[in-house]
């Protein structure tokens, strides 16, 4: 089994809402050898990509003499890495993948077709593969540059992380108790165990001050601090950044730190925090979790780093479903959903098609378990515009 590509990459900003958006179809097609070849090929590889990951739909055209069986080998040239597929049997090794006929539709007459899809995750390149090989017989196309029109660039330019016309803009310095008021309130929307929420003057990202939560351990531990501002106009997409410190990695059970009233789900939350120590996306009402928690999922989500100042951003869709995360500005490839359903990222996500509607903001700590942490939030904001760290 490959292990998911973990290494970092420097790799150009994405704007938000071109990110949701991004999806590029490419085809390239493979021409056969030359005309009247006994043996022959062609490949339309039809991708459908967005940061992070993409879809490929897959028709091998056999222009030589009948095949009982196919085997369908290419090289990827980026760090693509399949994650499944359907109507063959992939198998990836490092950049070399193999697909071969499901057996139903093994038997390929002299022109005919055969179609598969796979799916997968890519980190820094994703180019279109230009050595494909059917039965070991190339297609043609060798030391030649398949037509592949290039991915859409989105731009690299990062959003102000000033708060422009923010519906919420916070860096608590107007904060003069060690009470949160204001435009602050402590709650425990659900329940409320020994957790607290304070204004902290000795640990900040701006200025003198912060929101300090205590977070505690145990079923139905909560402890918020809730704006006041309404966001249930802020969008289409609802753009969020903060400045999140903790002290303890994050636990193995299910605990939140952000939670957000969502009228899509009848006031129940949608909510981010963590589960099997990397960061994740919740939505209350039906506990699906972004990405999937299987160990595939869980890693191309990423730990939330303890004992420094880390920005977090966050874009949620209102009109579509859309959710995208970047942790210090590299977008989490885990916790991007989008309307093509991955199997251990958004696949579960996607089985409800009606988009979050938040509408106001909480920061704080909600534990089902175990887990003990003690955060810091700063320079928080929120509107309709990306903001950046
Ligand atoms: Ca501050």
């Amino acid at each position: 089994m490959p292990t998911p590509l973990l290494r970092s990459l420097s790799r150009p900003w994405t704007v938000v809402a071109a990110a949701f958006a991004l999806a590029v179809s490419l085809l390239v097609a493979v021409p056969a050898n030359g005309a009247g070849a006994a043996t022959g090929c062609r490949v339309d590889y039809t991708v459908n990509e967005w940061s992070g990951g993409y879809t490929a739909q897959v028709r091998v055209t056999n222009l030589g003499a009948a095949l009982s069986g196919w085997r369908l080998t290419w090289t990827y040239d980026g760090d693509q890495h399949i994650t499944s597929a359907w109507n063959a049997n992939v198998t990836q090794t490092g950049q070399s993948v193999t697909a071969t006929d499901a057996g139903w539709n093994g038997a390929l007459p002299s022109g005919g077709t055969a179609e598969f899809g796979l799916q997968g995750t890519w980190r820094s390149a994703d180019p279109v593969p230009a050595d494909f090989a059917l039965n070991g017989v190339s297609c043609g196309g060798d030391g030649t540059t398949p037509p592949t029109t290039p991915p859409t660039t989105p731009p690299t330019t990062p959003p102000p992380a000033t708060c422009g016309d923010a519906v919420l803009c916070a860096d608590f310095e107007d904060q003069s108790g060690q009470v949160p008021s204001g435009n602050w309130q402590v709650t425990a929307p659900d329940c409320q165990g020994t957790g607290t929420v304070a204004v902290d003057t000795a640990v900040a990202h701006s200025g003198s001050r912060s929101l300090r939560v205590d977070g505690r351990a145990g079923y139905c531990n909560h402890a918020f601090a809730a704006a006041t501002a309404d966001l249930s106009t802020t969008g289409p997409v609802l753009y969020i950044r903060m400045w999140v410190r903790h002290t303890t990695a994050l636990p193995a059970a299910h605990v939140a730190f952000v939670s957000m009233p969502d009228s899509s789900q009848g006031g129940r939350a949608l909510r981010i925090g963590g589960q099997n120590g990397a960061l994740q996306w919740n939505r209350e009402s039906d506990d699906a979790t972004l990405p999937a928690q299987s160990p595939a999922g869980v890693a191309l989500s990423r730990p939330l780093p303890t004992g420094s100042w880390q920005c977090l951003r966050f874009a949620v869709d209102t009109s579509a479903p859309g959710l995208d995360t970047w942790l210090n500005d590299e977008q989490v490839p885990g916790l991007h959903a989008d309307g093509v359903p991955t199997q251990d990222v958004d696949q579960q996500w996607l089985s409800r098609t009606t988009p979050p509607r938040p509408t106001a903001l909480r920061l704080g700590w909600e534990s089902y378990g175990t887990g003990d942490d003690t955060l810091w939030f700063d320079d928080v904001a929120v509107g309709s515009s990306p903001i950046g760290c």
